[in-house]
């Protein structure tokens, strides 16, 4: 099972993809981490995209791809991805529909979890990360706002400079306009299962297996 985690920033890509990839036993995979490895492991493009990212640029869609394709190659994603981050662009999602088709992979299923734009400014503003262990944690579901529920260390919660509120506001309007293309591209390729993201992360789990269960 191939699957794109899609939606706007905050809106629990990262954590649905989790358990999805635990319940079907395939691989989550975010772009983020994809990156991360390639630089580790220095690949001949890992490097290139290195010295981008030292240079303080976007790695390019073209080196991106190569990255993906490198990745997806191993023989450990035969079973099936969950893919999170990419693509943001019909431009990106083009040349993941050619990967796709190299590697012999079928079109992937599209979730997308949407939200209102209110809710996801609400919820980015409660958000930290725990220096200690690097969780992300949520105000809300804490009963202290000084001790990170992950790895229980006082008073390194922080906010992250992505996740501050005129950031966010800039990520929601590049999504707006450039990532949310992606839907329309995908409309009349593959499925897509649409999950309303305001329930309580559990339901918004049940949902999208629901969905798949269904289709
Ligand atoms: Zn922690």
């Amino acid at each position: 099972m191939q699957i794109i985690i899609f939606g706007a920033p905050g809106v629990g890509k990262g954590t649905q993809a989790k358990i999805l990839a635990e319940k079907y036993g395939i691989l989550h995979i975010s772009t983020g981490d994809i990156l991360r490895n390639a630089v580790k492991n220095k690949t001949e493009m890992g490097l290139k995209a290195k010295e981008i990212v030292e240079r303080g640029d976007l790695v390019p869609d073209d080196i991106m791809g190569k990255i993906i394709l490198e990745e997806l190659s191993d023989f450990k994603y035969r079973t099936g991805f969950i893919l999170d981050g990419f693509p943001r662009t019909t431009q990106q999602a083009e040349i993941l529909d050619e990967i796709l088709r190299e590697l012999r992979f079928e079109r992937p299923f599209i979730i997308n979890i949407d939200l209102n734009e209110d809710v996801i400014i609400n919820r980015l503003s409660k958000r930290r990360v725990c220096e200690a262990c690097k969780s992300i944690v949520n105000l809300d579901s804490m009963d202290d706002n000084e001790t990170c529920p992950v790895c229980g260390t006082r008073g390194q919660l922080i906010k992250r400079k992505d996740d501050q509120a005129d950031v966010v506001k800039n990520r929601l309007e590049v999504f707006e306009e450039s990532t949310k293309p992606v839907l329309k591209y995908y409309s009349d390729k593959t499925r897509i299962i649409t999950i309303d993201g305001t329930k309580e992360i559990a339901e918004v789990s049940a949902d999208i297996i629901n969905n798949l269960i269904l289709n």
